[in-house]
């Protein structure tokens, strides 16, 4: 196998997904002569966090969806928040809501999500949206095992009967990656910080998803034999290779990527796997939110997998 069949490329995958997005972005400005229009909330000044807004901004003024950007200083109180939040909710002008985790202690995550019109809840997050995946009638599913999924399938169209291990149990991407998993007929383990023997059960995985939030935790010792892996995380971690100029910190994954790379079949590199498609379901999220706002049937990518 070639070295480059290996990686499963999110750039790439993310990039084919916009493109058929882009279309119907410019469908849906044709017939209601409006943007789709995404509302990002930022509270606080997390670098990451900032990254991350800042992204999502950018890819989506390059497919012809409006963003109003919304900021909140870290004291903000917790009912002008919730008041900001009803009053996208009641904007008709606004189609997609997200508001950028993780909040300050103060704020109530559960109550913030809550607020959120479930119609405009691109995030996947609300009780209702989150229901109707676990239900088997997904609505909005999260962006990031949305992404994940998405290279999944089309990688290996048929799931049917493979052994997926997800390390890590969030509300933000085990979880949900577990049904999307499940829906597709996998068998599922979810693993999390206190399983006991990790190795064991990851070393039974065809498909090993790592969400973990530890750099660089999975090696060889973790990895079956021609295993699929993704891997969720982003890790910012120093350098000590003085040699590299203005390059103090990098991003790593939390799998070993050079640890692990002749054992596996398949892998997502970091960055460039995972973090790219998040991006483009959220785009495809906010469409979607557009067009159901208008009572307009709208083919979803995984009903056209
Ligand atoms: P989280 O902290 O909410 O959850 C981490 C999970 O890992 C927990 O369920 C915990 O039980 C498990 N865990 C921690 N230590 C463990 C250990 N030693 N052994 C086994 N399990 C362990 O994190 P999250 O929000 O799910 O994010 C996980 C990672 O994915 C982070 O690095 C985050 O930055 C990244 N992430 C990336 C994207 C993206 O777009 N690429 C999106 C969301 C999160």
């Amino acid at each position: 196998m070639e070295t480059n069949d290996k990686i499963i490329n999110g750039k790439i995958h993310a990039d084919n997904l916009l493109k058929k997005i882009y279309p119907l972005s410019v469908d849906y400005i044709k017939k209601y002569s409006k943007k789709p229009t995404l509302a990002v909330v930022l509270i606080g000044n997390d670098p990451a966090s900032e990254v991350y807004v800042k992204n999502k901004i950018i890819t989506a003024n390059k497919n012809n969806i409006n963003s109003l950007k919304i900021t909140f200083s870290n004291e903000v109180y917790e009912n002008i928040l919730l008041d900001k939040i009803i009053e996208l909710n009641n904007n008709p002008d606004v189609h997609g809501i997200l508001v950028q985790l993780p909040l300050p202690k103060h704020i109530s995550e559960k109550l913030v999500i809550q607020t959120i019109n479930p119609e405009k809840d691109v995030d996947g997050f609300h009780p209702t949206n989150y229901g109707n995946l676990f239900m088997g009638s997904p609505s909005f599913i999260p962006c990031t095992p949305l992404g994940c999924f998405y290279m999944l399938k089309k990688e290996i169209p048929d799931l049917t009967g493979k052994n997926a291990v997800i390390i890590g149990r969030s509300n933000i991407v085990g979880k949900p990656m577990a049904s999307l998993l499940l829906s597709s007929n996998c068998t599922v383990t979810i693993a999390h910080s206190k399983t006991i023997n990790l190795i064991e059960t990851c070393k039974k995985a065809d498909i090993l998803i790592a969400a973990i939030g530890k750099p660089e935790m999975i090696n060889e010792d973790y990895i079956k034999k021609n295993a699929i892996i993704i891997d969720v995380g982003i890790n910012r971690i120093e350098q000590n290779d003085l040699s590299i100029k203005n390059n103090k910190s990098k991003l790593v994954g939390d799998v070993n990527y050079n640890k692990v790379f002749d054992i596996v079949d398949k892998i997502t590199p970091v960055p460039g796997g995972v973090g790219p498609m998040t991006i483009a379901c959220l785009m495809h999220n906010t469409l979607k939110a557009a067009f159901l706002n208008k009572k307009d049937p709208f083919i979803n990518i995984l009903e056209s997998m």
